[in-house]
């Protein structure tokens, strides 16, 4: 996956017998990632962030002013004290924006996200069960179609990505492997043909950096985001990168094999840790059936007011969830786990019970109480959210080839 993971705003260091014109373009890049990430920031705050000189920043902010990637306006006076104020160096959120696209299970999303992180649009529809991944891109092209209608002339898209589950629901209601392959690459290029590139991600790798760039690891560059829902996946990012291994299939954690006495798993293996913590087993726990719309809400609620099937059955997932943890701290060794889907809840509710299975089983060179256990702090909105980081990238890196008319 094409994202430089690196400190997001720290400026490049140039490289020895880099051009000028590589460090003008460098710093371009640190400075729009800064107030992309950041919102908007005062030239003076810039040159203390970004360690450069204040004529420097001036002439960069004047920049990406030029090309219309950024406003700079005087701040408001506070009254305190007179001078010169420093301008503002806000990002264009209306105006520049990428296509933020997700194939979920159940579900497809798809929306309009600025220059800055924000959703300026936002359309989602059904996915009906036996849908394929390739089917759905029309779908989403279509609620594209129907958000771009409303779109002003002058506003820029600069890119796309979309966020693929890599689990889909068969028409028999049942979890069948998915996500992002060539087929589906090339359907993606085919509907999104008439505008920019739109890239393919998987949803845990995705979410996973919208955690690290806007999230519940903001400022964490070792940390695994852990996703349960029907599947549980992770996105991994090891020193600011995200591990994506030879073809772009790492992180599938959920077919860790924690229990080899334990169920079939629909992979063809059997523990798998998602037959322990994925969604299907917190209901088979709490005796709830596993087709009832809501269901899983449903326990994870009833827990929480200290209903004793469903706490039972939230303690039993935690316990698991524990226990392949520990072994992911002892492979990865991160800085902070971030939970999301259903798994955010279940910590929540079992916070004591996977602390305690890490203690017990992971290694104290790990560290695995200072491993910091965060929850998903983006919610749903999370693969939307790093879609939109995946598009931006290569405005970030490079903010005036992307060409956007001043
Ligand atoms: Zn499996």
């Amino acid at each position: 996956m094409p994202r430089d993971g690196r400190d997001p705003g720290s400026p490049t260091a140039p490289a020895l017998g880099a051009s000028q014109e590589e460090t003008r373009r460098q710093n371009l890049g640190a400075v729009l990632r800064h107030v992309h990430l950041h919102g908007p920031t005062s030239r003076a705050e810039l040159t203390s962030r970004l360690g450069l000189n204040r004529s420097t920043i001036g002439a960069l902010a004047g920049d990406l002013a030029t090309v219309g990637l950024v406003t700079e306006e005087a701040a408001p006076t506070a009254g305190r004290r007179a001078g010169r104020p420093s301008l503002v160096v806000s990002p264009r959120s209306g105006r520049v924006y990428t296509k933020a696209l997700s194939i979920e299970v159940d579900r497809l999303r798809a929306a309009r996200i600025g220059l800055g992180g924000r959703i300026l649009d936002l359309r989602q529809t059904d996915r009906p069960p036996g849908m394929s991944a390739v089917d759905a891109v029309g779908a989403l092209a279509a609620l594209v179609r129907d958000m771009e209608r409303l779109v002003e002339a002058d506003r820029v898209c600069v890119g796309g990505a979309v966020a693929v589950a890599d689990s889909t629901r068969a028409p028999d209601g049942r979890i069948r492997i998915g996500g992002p392959d060539d087929a589906l690459r090339a359907e993606v290029a085919a509907q999104f043909a008439d505008g920019p590139a739109v890239v393919l991600g998987d949803l845990a790798d995705i979410a996973g950096l919208a955690e690290h760039a806007r999230g519940a690891a903001a400022g964490s560059d070792d940390l695994v985001y852990l996703h349960g829902g029907p599947g549980v996946s992770a996105g991994i990012i090891v020193g600011g990168r995200l591990v994506v291994g030879h073809r772009g299939h790492s992180g599938k954690v959920g077919h860790m094999v924690v229990n080899p006495d334990g169920l079939p798993c629909w992979c063809g293996s059997r523990g798998c840790w998602e037959t322990e913590i994925g969604e299907a087993a917190l209901l088979r726990h709490a005796g709830r059936h596993a087709d009832a719309p809501g269901a899983v809400a449903e326990v994870l609620r009833a827990a929480v007011s200290g209903e004793p099937t469903a706490s039972a059955a939230v303690d039993h997932v935690a316990d698991w969830l524990g226990f392949g943890l520990a072994n992911l701290i002892n492979v990865i060794n991160p800085h902070t786990v971030v939970l999301g889907g259903s798994l955010r809840a279940v910590h929540a509710a079992g916070t004591g019970t996977v602390r305690r299975r890490l203690d017990e089983l992971a290694l104290p060179t790990s560290a695995p109480r200072q491993v910091r256990l965060r929850p998903a702090a983006l919610g749903r909105d999370a693969a939307l959210i790093g879609a939109a980081e995946l598009a931006f990238d290569q405005l970030l890196a490079d903010p005036l080839s992307v060409g956007v008319p001043g």
